[in-house]
């Protein structure tokens, strides 16, 4: 299928690693230039170099235009900088991924009011933030796709994540109405619930009980792939492939949706 998003721009937060590396890596090889950034410089100037290479290798010529800078998507100034740069150099942005590293854990009693309100920052602030920044120049242009990467959470507590369980539908909650409001001029905005996934995120929580329990890798995976009817996780670009298709041409009819993709752990009928 002709995706059809050859030359756009797209901002892609989170980048470093995991599903926001995963996504720029598909948007690099449909010929999209690609601004990225993540937390710190750990692990940023390899993945802009794979996505670079990826999007040069594949199409040739000026494709592989890749913007990379450590940003926290908390720093409001850091964020407005971000854009401003990515819009200078690579053009007005097209395609959003708002995306950001998860809040802690925790059940009721475990967290202060302090962990909440960072959870907030983290989780919504950024971006309503970001939207704000972004969304503007994609409704004037009557043109834009933009993608929020929650979880499992927003349709189903998860045991243990109670910020996650509680913060993300209000995240899901700003995407289904920016759907309304981005509708009339061309955009689409939806989010995409992942299960657990081999991020480098849960590749940390797999060696975490490995050195608690002795165990190994695949007694972690056959432990959490019991409660996954699919029985194995997801690949991070399995993901990555939907939020490309949710940014291309032929999904400008499909928006507010929230698509879990979790190997039919989630059970709701609709
Ligand atoms: P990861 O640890 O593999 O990668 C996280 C990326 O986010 C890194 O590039 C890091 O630098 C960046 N990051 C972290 N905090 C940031 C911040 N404040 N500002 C800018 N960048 C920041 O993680 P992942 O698994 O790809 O997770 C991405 C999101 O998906 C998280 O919100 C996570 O909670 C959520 N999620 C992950 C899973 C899963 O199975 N991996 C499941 C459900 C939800």
């Amino acid at each position: 299928m002709e995706l059809g998003i050859k030359g756009r721009t797209a901002l892609v937060m989170a980048a470093s690693r995991g599903f926001g590396k995963a996504v720029a890596l598909r948007l690099a090889a449909e010929g999209v230039k690609v601004a990225m950034c993540a937390r710190g410089a750990e692990d940023l100037a390899e993945a802009a170099e794979d996505v670079r290479t990826v999007g040069h290798e594949l199409l040739g010529g000026s494709a592989g235009r890749v913007l990379a800078r450590p940003v926290d998507a908390t720093d409001e100034a850091a964020v407005k900088g971000f854009v401003a740069k990515t819009e200078k150099e690579l053009g007005p942005i097209d395609l959003l991924l708002v995306n950001a590293g998860g809040p802690p854990a925790g059940n009721f009693s475990d967290l202060d009011i302090g962990q909440w309100e960072q959870a907030y920052r983290l989780i919504l602030e950024s971006a309503v933030r970001l939207c704000g920044l972004v969304m503007p120049g994609m409704m004037d242009r009557g043109w834009g796709r933009i993608v929020q990467i929650t979880s499992v959470s927003v349709f189903q507590p998860v045991e243990n994540l109670l910020l996650s369980s509680v913060l993300r539908p209000a995240a899901h909650g700003l995407v289904r109405n920016l759907a309304v409001e981005g509708a009339p001029h061309g955009v689409t905005v939806n989010s995409v619930a992942p299960g657990y996934h081999t991020t480098s995120a849960v590749e940390r929580l797999i060696a975490k009980k490995i050195e608690q329990t002795g165990c190994t890798r695949e007694d972690v995976l056959a432990e959490w792939s019991a409660e996954i009817p699919m029985g194995r996780l997801g690949d991070p670009d399995e993901l990555a492939a939907l939020v490309t298709f949710l940014m291309s041409e032929p999904a400008g009819y499909l928006t507010g949706q929230g698509i879990v993709s979790d190997g039919g752990w989630v059970k709701k009928t609709f």
